[in-house]
């Protein structure tokens, strides 16, 4: 299969201008205007630059407006801003020589998995896999995989899977797959009949083509504005026992509701009301801060916690409710979203205390 991929590139590669050389510098500079922008846009700007900088070296001694104004229009500056931060560092920290090793082209800013894999197969003929979005779709439509590629548990089957087919010419390898994917297995209508993997092909021989990659629609995320109450008597606060069903279930917590910033009453009021509802419990309120944020799969709590003090405890007799001391609170099972207040929590009991006192 690899042989015949091989084959079909050598006759069919486009000449790129990053496709003349082996130096790494112009491997990587193609391979980050390549993010996010069409070959054809970026062969102008690949030219222009490496006529100003050939060199990382020169690259490194430009300035930020420099490289800037030959960036403008390919957009995303973060990738230009990261550009620079990784020629010093390549200056200064390798001598202006790119690593050829994957762990150490990691610690490059602005170089993931995939253009560290690049460079490393590319300009060093160093076997490692380059898993781009093409490379994605041709490994999936080759083997019938289901597993969604845009599930980062996944990305070690498909980086796997593609070494299965690596030869021993790297370069020429990665190339050749990204080839096939951006000219022939092409999102839409991929050219079955001019592909050099037909033969070996899971979904031509099921006809089911359009059916890979799978990706996971992304559920859309919802905001929520979370009040939670801390509750304190002397050394205790107050944890509720969620019940069976919900986000939480089962879990302890401390009672929350759900704010409505569009309310007519204020957010202390809402809190406050909760309590007396819910508990028929008025503690005399302190203090609020921001708490910290929680994203679930797809909710996210943004939370505001409410301090209260009371020397008339609300009897714990109450089902699913308990005064615990604050250094027991972590014996409690509690869940992530609120374990991650403790730290705040504590250091506003003892501000609120200490201001009773
Ligand atoms: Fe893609 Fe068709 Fe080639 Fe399979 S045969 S890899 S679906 S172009």
């Amino acid at each position: 299969m690899s042989k015949e991929l091989l084959k079909w590139y050598d006759l069919n590669k486009r000449d790129l201008p990053w496709r003349m050389t082996k130096d790494p510098y112009k491997i990587w500079l193609s391979e980050i205007m390549l993010q996010q922008t069409q070959v054809t846009t970026v062969i102008s700007y690949f030219n222009r630059f490496v006529d100003a900088f050939p060199s990382v070296e020169a690259l490194a001694l430009a300035t930020e407006e420099q490289v800037f104004k030959l960036w403008e229009g390919l957009g995303y500056y973060s990738r230009a801003k990261n550009l620079i931060r990784c020629a010093h560092k390549v200056v200064t920290d390798y001598h202006g020589k790119f690593p050829e090793n994957i762990e150490d082209l990691l610690k490059l800013p602005g170089i993931g998995p995939y253009t560290a894999g690049a460079i490393a197969s590319i300009a060093f003929d160093k076997p490692e896999p380059a898993v781009d979005g093409n490379v994605l779709r041709v490994v999936s439509r080759l083997y019938c995989l289901s597993e969604p590629i845009n599930e980062s548990k996944h990305q070690a089957l498909y980086r796997q899977k593609t070494m299965a087919l690596m030869t021993d010419r790297p370069s020429d390898f990665t190339q050749a797959m990204m080839e096939l994917g951006a000219m022939v297995c092409t999102p839409k209508g991929p050219s079955c009949s001019s592909c050099p993997l037909i033969e070996k092909c899971c979904s031509f021989k099921s006809k089911k083509q359009a059916n890979f990659p799978v990706k996971v629609k992304k559920v859309k995320q919802r905001e929520e504005l979370i009040g939670i109450a801390i509750v304190v008597s002397g050394q205790q606060v107050l944890l509720m026992k969620h019940n069976n069903t919900g986000l939480l279930a089962n879990l302890w917590g401390f009672p929350r509701v759900l704010l409505d910033e569009t309310a007519l009453d204020s957010l202390e009021k809402q809190m406050e009301s909760h309590l007396e509802m819910e508990f028929d419990f008025q503690p005399e309120y302190s203090h609020s801060i921001v708490g910290k944020a929680h994203v679930f799969t797809h909710i996210k709590w943004n939370t505001i916690l409410f301090f209260f003090h009371t020397d008339d405890k609300i009897s714990s007799e109450m089902p699913l409710l308990e005064w615990v001391y604050l250094k027991d609170i972590t014996s409690k099972a509690l869940p992530t979203a609120l374990k991650k207040q403790l730290v705040i929590i504590d250091d506003e009991i003892d501000r609120m205390q200490n201001a009773i006192r």
